[in-house]
């Protein structure tokens, strides 16, 4: 089983929010709820991957519609109860590792996420999506780096200080408004400094552009797919790809149906075929060493042929029998990760 390094995953949203349980144990033990628990990962070969940390916009409406693909605009979040959310869900994180009994890791560089893969243990990477939390002065970032912080998505689908996220629409252009901030370029600088990774998935088409001229790090994109394939304001268009590979950086491939399908429908079935002429699409452009994948477990509708993390060595077997050999496999299930990381961690 070809162990899977994965870009994105909600589960500490999902465990956050539940109303019953002890989420540390359910997760641990296992409760067989949405995409995620620890027995299951270990099952899949889930080696590791990028643990979103997300605090949801007040009033936010349940999106109960499957097929609304244009919902309405999310409400934008207060620094305080972000920062509080944050707080809540990276101590989630921190608990689960503590009643892990070493099967579970918090890693702050590549040296010990190779370390915690081949003893066996989950790696996790403490990532936020939306920048929230972080005041304008950046002093919530200090502290959040110095507890693990290692990767920073700008801003969720909404806007925020630092920028401006695509509404989420079908079809649609990512360029859906102005750039970064004169805080989010002061972001951008800071993270550089502090070798924290940017996440541009999510962000809109003159914010990325701006990441792309002020950063000095690899471009990354750890949940999107390929705009031409499905016209979602959150999918890459080709020139986006092609800096993305010229940066060095990454993309990695979403399971979302919505993000996939040729209609953007998000409630009905996608194939493992549409997902490999993503992939082959993505690495026709970036180059296969800046391709990965980014699963949204636990953030999405995913295709039933995968159904949860179990169904991940379905997906490797699909790439198998696409022709993809051993090698590029392996790169595109975990070595490119870890390269970018490397790259951008810088050890
Ligand atoms: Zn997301």
């Amino acid at each position: 089983m070809l162990p899977v390094f994965d870009g994105h995953n909600d589960v500490l949203l999902r465990l956050w929010s539940k109303k019953a349980g002890d989420p540390v144990s359910d997760f641990i033990n296992g409760d067989g709820q949405g995409h995620l628990d620890l027995p299951r990962m270990i099952k899949g070969g889930f080696a590791g991957g990028f643990f979103a940390i997300f605090a949801p916009s007040p009033q936010d409406e349940e999106f109960n519609d499957d097929e609304e693909m244009n919902p309405p605009p999310a409400n934008q979040v207060g620094q305080i109860a972000a920062l509080s959310a944050t707080v809540g869900m990276a101590s989630l994180l921190f608990r689960i590792e503590e009643h892990s009994e070493g099967r579970f890791k918090v890693c702050r560089n590549a040296g010990e996420i190779r370390a915690a893969t081949a003893a066996g243990k989950v790696a996790a990477i403490f990532h936020i999506e939306g920048a929230e939390a972080i005041d304008k002065d950046l002093k919530s970032l200090d502290v959040l780096h110095k507890a693990g912080l290692r990767s920073i998505g700008l801003v969720w689908s909404r806007d925020n200080a630092f920028g401006s996220g695509v509404p989420f629409r079908f079809p649609g252009s990512p360029d859906t408004g102005a750039g970064l901030t004169e805080a989010g370029k002061a972001l951008v600088r800071r993270c550089n400094e502090l070798k924290i990774m940017l996440d541009v998935s999510h962000l809109n088409e003159k914010g990325f552009w701006d990441v792309a001229r002020h950063s000095t790090a690899p471009i990354v994109a750890t949940h999107s797919n390929a705009h031409a394939l499905c016209a979602s304001t959150r999918n890459l268009t080709d020139d986006q790809i092609r800096i993305i590979g010229h940066s060095k950086g990454m993309i990695g491939l979403n399971f979302a149906n919505g993000f996939l399908r040729a209609d953007g429908r998000w409630g009905s079935e996608s194939g493992l075929d549409t997902m490999l002429r993503h992939l082959d699409h993505l690495m026709k452009i970036a180059g296969e060493d800046h391709v990965g994948l980014g699963s949204d477990f636990d953030g999405a509708r995913i295709p039933a042929q995968i159904g949860d993390v179990t169904g991940l060595p379905r997906l490797v077997e699909a790439m198998s029998a696409h022709g993809y050999g051993e090698a590029l496999a392996k790169k595109l299930c975990s070595d490119n990760w870890m390269r970018v990381l490397e790259e951008t961690w810088g050890e």
